[in-house]
């Protein structure tokens, strides 16, 4: 038997847009309901975030997140500690539910962040259920102490996780798909000072062999086979909304927002969204002050409602 609950505003996801929510809707004096996996998230895997205004030597993703945790305790903003396995909609409100628990709502944040692309190559699965390959740093780092790393990419992620992974790593290759470097410039150049650094450009995964000492990529150029032979493997080749548990009704409404909707998608989640954490916080802080006005004026039928700045 499921835990069953009711609450008027739910959240899904801990890192900074339903945070950032939650601390408003708190602010307006409306009680919430958070369910996240774990707090923090995406962020968890950054470096150095530099583009946050309000930390001028930048902050690492896991101190970041220990700050987020901390703003949610002084708040005393509660929350469940669980993962959502699927989200529907029957008789206007959103049944959210757990392994253990059912949770009842009428208004709804998805901030469940983004999950990582996948090569989609032969022998992949094999090397992450066997601890070799992995697609966020956080998860991977202590495993690569001492270690020889490809990180798979070309974008601001696998050059970030390459800055991330540098003191501890015997050395790094990153291997990149085409010509082209997606990443930020600034980080292109930090990672361009480093010998331990190497990049190799047209190179196409093709396949991973895993043996119990050693992990081997085997990358195509020029119709040739050119296998890499090192201990962990890496792979940031993007990232996409991470809404799998949502009903297909809520898919569809996901593709086609209605104004009307109670349901609202914040931060990396969002479709097409810019994934930055600045941009899921004020994602979070709209979507809080939305809500507040809308129940505001279910309460005042006159029509007028509370003004916050
Ligand atoms: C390597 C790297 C470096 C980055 N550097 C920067 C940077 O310098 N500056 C910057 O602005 N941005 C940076 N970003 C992007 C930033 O991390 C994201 O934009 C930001 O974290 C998005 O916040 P969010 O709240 O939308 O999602 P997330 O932070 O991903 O949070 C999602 C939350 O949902 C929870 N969740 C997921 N699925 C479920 C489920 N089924 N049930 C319950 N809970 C669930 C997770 O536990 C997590 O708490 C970086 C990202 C990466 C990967």
């Amino acid at each position: 038997m499921k835990n069953k609950s009711e609450t008027k505003i739910a959240l899904i996801g801990g890192g900074p847009a339903c945070a950032t929510a939650a601390v408003q809707f708190l602010r307006f004096g409306h009680e919430v309901t958070l369910i996240t996996k774990e707090i923090g998230g995406t962020v968890r895997n950054a470096n150095l975030i530099e583009n946050l205004i309000g930390f001028p030597e930048g902050i690492r993703g896991w101190e970041y997140v220990n700050l987020i945790k901390s703003q949610l305790l002084n708040n005393k903003i509660p929350y469940i500690e669980d993962t959502v396995v699927s989200v529907e909609f029957k008789n206007s409100i959103y049944i959210i539910k757990t392994k253990d628990s059912e949770i009842h709502a009428d208004f709804l944040l998805v901030g469940t962040g983004s999950v990582p692309r996948k090569l989609d190559i032969e022998g992949e699965e094999e090397a992450f259920q066997r601890n070799r390959l992995y697609y966020e740093v956080y998860n991977g780092k202590k495993f690569s102490a001492d270690k020889e790393i490809i990180i798979v990419g070309s974008g601001d992620v696998a050059y970030d996780y390459a800055l991330n992974l540098l003191d501890s790593s015997l050395n790094i290759i990153i291997v990149q798909r085409t010509n082209k470097t997606k990443s930020l410039p600034i980080l292109q150049q930090r990672v361009s000072n480093h010998k331990k650094i190497r990049i190799l450009k047209n190179r196409k995964p093709i396949e991973i062999i895993t043996n119990d000492d050693k992990i081997t990529l085997v990358t195509k150029m020029d119709n040739k086979l050119f296998p890499i032979e090192v201990d962990v493997i890496f792979v940031a080749i993007g990232r996409e909304p991470n809404i799998q548990f949502l009903s297909n009704e809520l898919k569809a409404e996901y593709e086609n927002p209605s104004e009307r909707s109670k349901l609202y998608f914040i931060g990396d989640a969002k479709k097409g969204n810019y994934r930055q954490i600045s941009i899921a916080m004020g994602d979070g802080m709209k979507a809080a002050m939305e809500i507040d006005k809308r129940l505001s004026l279910e309460e005042h039928t006159d029509g007028t409602h509370s003004q916050i700045w």
